[in-house]
């Protein structure tokens, strides 16, 4: 089944950014809160100069900084729902090899599991069992 548009799934539709917000918020989270790096990879050691930067930011190892992605951000999602939204918002440069789309919720845009920026959040992972111990 190829992919279906968010009215064909029938999912409920939220608002999101147009790509013209999209691309304003992605330049500003660039310029205000160092999203980066602009040509990601998961190669180890890659982008040196912006996870070092990161790590001084953090106050934290460059290796611990590394591990602090997007991906693992408590601000992003990447809901089948939501990567179906976001397929309305056309690919642009940032897409290239960036690791997949996720919507950042706190500043509005669509972001990518292989970057990060400076509000980057810790993402607490809970589980099925953890839930019904509640
Ligand atoms: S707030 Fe989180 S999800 Fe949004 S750009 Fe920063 S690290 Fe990525």
């Amino acid at each position: 089944m190829g992919l279906m548009k968010a009215e064909e799934a029938d999912i409920e539709v939220v608002c999101i950014v147009s790509a013209e917000e999209n691309k304003a918020n992605t330049d500003s989270t660039i310029k205000n809160w160092n999203l980066g790096p602009l040509k990601p990879s998961d190669e180890p050691e890659t982008n040196k100069p912006f996870w070092t930067k990161m790590a001084d930011i953090w106050k934290v190892g460059e290796s611990v900084a590394r591990t602090q992605l997007c991906a693992n951000c408590e601000y992003f999602e990447n809901t089948p729902e939501m990567i179906m939204l976001m397929g309305t918002i056309p690919r642009n440069e940032f897409d290239t090899d960036a690791g997949g789309r996720g919507y950042c919720h706190r500043f509005d845009f669509i972001c990518h599991n292989l970057r990060s920026c400076q509000a980057w959040e810790y993402r607490e992972y809970v589980s099925e069992d953890d839930k019904e111990e509640d």
